[in-house]
């Protein structure tokens, strides 16, 4: 046999072996899916909502983890993980990136964390303390839960990462209409706005659809999203709200299938008009048929690769308040301000210096031919996802409350907006007060805010597009 000839012989047999599927370098996706239950069994304080006075009292629908381990024709694994939780805090993104390290070998670029935002959810470990009236005794409760709620998106991870399986995944977007711009539509109005056709200000009505099936076209799972506040209720029973009944409505009509929500940038952004189950159960199931049309209408086949890129972008605070102003706020009847401002003269008073920026989780993925699926931290603004959608095209999928929840994520307009005098009728909250509520050490994050946020995502997106 001539060399060339072994040569040609070696080359066929190894597109043989990848046609059959090798572990790692097939040919096709390797999707796993696993979930957890993740409703707390003891009576805990429940989060979001500062005006909560005790801990939940009963359970709606139970609250889940879950997670779809992916890994594509190369070989390149990553996890979408999504929560019923209003954020993932910082220590616990850091603790479950370390533990995944060490078991799967992956890095943050390969770990998406989502949470749904909804606020009949469990208070998590240094999560918006300032914000509660919390008794001491909750913290150890609160400590208990977030420990084992580690344990068990780890665990989590290492089923669906056993389970992964040949499979195919697809993309497409669909549409509903139920979330207002908070800040621009004063929410006893919405009914009649709504009616009239004036509903005013920027929103991402968009609901990106990702779908997984098995070979033989059986719908495994289905991730989708939405930019808007998952704050229809306010009771103490843990919920889901609308995305836990979008969730419930789409494994109904899916058997077997795992549904997966994540939000989008929702956080001026409300499903009105609120507070009855039957709403959150009535836009959880508008929510569901948007995706339910997207599978109807075939979504697009997504070939086998996959790009994944994180960066820290380092977020600037705006000036530090001062020990006499600290003094003065932190008078009078217990308030979140109060809370904030006794804290942080306290740790001032122990010598400490308060942190000036703060490391900002990033995260572009790239899926298949050009799809890009952004995924950023905190509580973010409607006006990031339009931006991105006008600068990378309008199938980009944007997701807020990844990662790291750790304060609002305003826009320059909006952080323009809310610093007094106010140029909007709302109390300036995204922009401004909130900051107390999540316990950042100054009135407002710094003017460069948004520009340093797009600075990351477009390296990141040069990234995941380079040859
Ligand atoms: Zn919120």
């Amino acid at each position: 046999m001539s060399f060339r000839l072994v040569l040609l012989v070696a080359a066929l047999a190894a597109l043989f072996s990848a046609g059959r599927g090798a572990p790692a370098g097939n040919a096709g996706w390797q999707a796993g899916l696993a979930t957890a239950d993740i409703t707390p069994q003891a009576a805990q304080w429940m989060s979001g909502y500062g005006g909560r006075n005790r801990p939940a009292e009963g359970t709606l629908h139970p609250l889940f983890a879950k997670v779809l381990a992916l890994e594509d024709a190369a070989g390149h694994r990553a996890v979408v993980v999504t929560t019923d939780l209003l954020g993932i805090p910082q220590t616990i993104y850091d603790r479950v990136c370390a533990e995944l390290k060490q078991r799967h070998g992956l890095g943050r670029d390969q770990i998406m964390l989502h949470a749904s935002h909804s606020h009949c959810t469990p208070v998590l470990r240094g999560a918006l303390y300032d914000a509660y009236p919390l008794p001491e005794a909750q913290k150890p409760v609160i400590e208990a839960y977030s420990l084992e709620l580690e344990k068990t998106l780890v665990d989590t991870v290492g089923r669906a990462f056993a389970a992964l399986a040949p499979a195919q995944l697809a993309a497409g977007q669909g549409t509903t209409g139920f979330a207002v711009n908070r800040r621009n539509n004063p929410e006893a109005q919405v009914p009649e706005l709504r009616r009239k056709l004036e509903l005013k200000g920027p929103v991402d009505h968009s609901v990106p659809v990702l779908a997984v099936s098995a070979p033989d076209g059986t719908l495994k799972a289905v991730v989708f999203g939405y930019a808007c506040h998952n704050t229809t209720l306010n009771f103490y029973q843990w919920a889901g709200d609308y995305a836990g009944f979008a969730q419930i409505a789409l494994q109904r009509s899916h058997p077997g299938a795992t549904a997966m929500f994540f939000s989008g940038c929702g956080a001026d952004q409300n499903p009105l008009p609120r507070r009855e189950v039957h709403q959150a159960e009535r836009y959880g199931n508008l929510l569901a048929a948007a995706v339910e049309e997207v599978l109807l209408q075939a979504p697009a086949p997504i070939p086998p690769r996959l790009r994944t890129a994180h960066a820290f972008a380092p977020l600037n605070l705006g000036p530090t308040p001062t020990k006499e102003e600290l003094a003065r706020l932190a008078q009078g009847t217990p308030t979140t301000l109060t809370r904030w401002a006794g804290r942080l003269l306290a740790e001032l008073e122990a010598g400490k210096t308060l942190p000036r920026s703060y490391p900002y989780p990033v995260q572009v993925w790239r899926l298949g031919a050009d799809r890009l699926w952004i995924a950023l931290g905190g509580e973010v603004v409607v006006d990031y996802a339009l931006r991105f959608k006008r600068e990378f095209g309008p199938s980009t999928w944007v997701a807020g409350y990844a990662n790291d929840v750790m304060a609002y994520i305003p826009s320059a307009r909006v952080l323009a907006e809310d610093r007094p005098p106010r140029t909007n009728g709302r109390p300036g909250y995204e922009g401004n007060t909130s900051m107390y509520v999540y316990g950042q050490p100054a009135h407002t994050w710094a003017d460069d805010i948004e520009e340093t946020i797009a600075t990351h995502v477009h390296r990141l997106v040069g990234e995941v597009r380079a040859p």
